[in-house]
């Protein structure tokens, strides 16, 4: 019997232990490509081109730097949605073992499918600098065919802003981003400079950059998720609105025409649109549709 009572209170010493240790800490991390250390054309981010191969192992090793970094400073779960194009860059054979891989597309909030208020915190890897950057490798907003800019309430946004506020909304901060020296300049102005900025490349042009040493950036790029998820309190979510001006400014005048049939949305310039929200989520969705429509013209 007294056997039998010490077994009892060695497990449930055990379990109270194993409860103190595993109180959840689940991070969120949407992974782009044109950020991704290695990619510097869009011969290397095109599914249908000669690099791809290569740059879709970048991605992951990447990704995998990263989780590990998150691991270490103690994340219980690590989901991870691919980002960029098809959304089906990643290989799962490629990915760390210990994380869950978001793959395909489309998805509701694109690349930033998964999130929710349950999650800690946020982090951005392979991503790019705004349409109409100087130096910085591939950039756009959302699609390089058809957004000149994006504007809400009155800022323009790269794509890091649009989907930060998407975690603003869950009120998830996010903080860290890996990218060109240009992309981690306009993150920290925009989500905060408390974020833990990686640059793994330095744009010289659009289609040329000076790269990190391979291990250089993989070792940056754990450590500064490390680090990252442990000062995590001291970054911000980041938040807009209510009330919600979107603003979508077009490369061509025919581009805004279809969008500008909608009955919310009307004509604010020859080449853009505009309309208002008053739930971030709606808006962002109703934006998504006006760039198909705006990619179908
Ligand atoms: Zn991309």
């Amino acid at each position: 019997m007294r056997k039998i009572m010490g077994f009892a209170v060695f497990l449930l010493t055990c379990s109270l232990l194993g409860a103190a240790e595993k109180a959840p800490l689940k991070v969120f991390v949407s992974v782009d490509m044109e950020g991704i250390w290695g990619v510097v054309h869009s011969e290397q981010t095109s599914s249908e081109s000669r690099d791809y191969s290569y740059a879709r192992k970048w991605m992951a090793e990447d990704v995998n730097a990263v989780v590990e970094g998150l691991l270490e400073a103690g994340a219980t779960e690590v989901v991870v949605n691919d980002s960029h194009g098809s959304m089906r860059n990643i290989l799962p054979q490629d990915f760390h073992p210990r994380a869950s891989l978001i793959s395909g597309s489309p998805k509701p909030l694109s690349m930033m499918q998964g999130i929710d208020g349950s999650f800690a915190a946020c982090v951005f890897v392979g991503y790019h600098a705004r349409a109409g950057t100087t130096a910085s490798i591939l950039d756009h907003t959302i699609s390089g065919a058809s957004i000149r800019a994006i504007r809400i309430n009155g800022l323009e946004l790269p794509e890091l802003g649009i989907n930060g506020a998407i975690a603003g909304y869950f009120k998830v901060p996010v903080i860290m981003l890996s990218g060109d020296v240009e992309t981690c300049r306009q993150a920290k102005a925009i989500l905060g400079s408390e974020l833990t900025a990686v640059e793994v490349k330095e744009g010289i042009g659009r289609l040329a950059a000076k790269l990190l040493p391979a291990e250089e950036a993989r070792r940056r790029l754990k450590e500064g998720a490390k680090e990252a998820l442990l000062k995590r309190d001291k970054v911000a979510p980041f938040k807009l609105g209510p009330p919600l001006n979107f603003e979508l400014e077009f490369q061509t005048s025919a581009q805004a025409e279809m969008p500008a049939l909608l009955p919310q949305v009307k004509r604010s310039g020859p080449r853009s649109v505009a309309f208002t929200a008053n739930d971030y989520l709606e808006g962002f969705r109703l934006m998504r549709a006006i760039i198909a429509l705006a990619a179908a013209s």
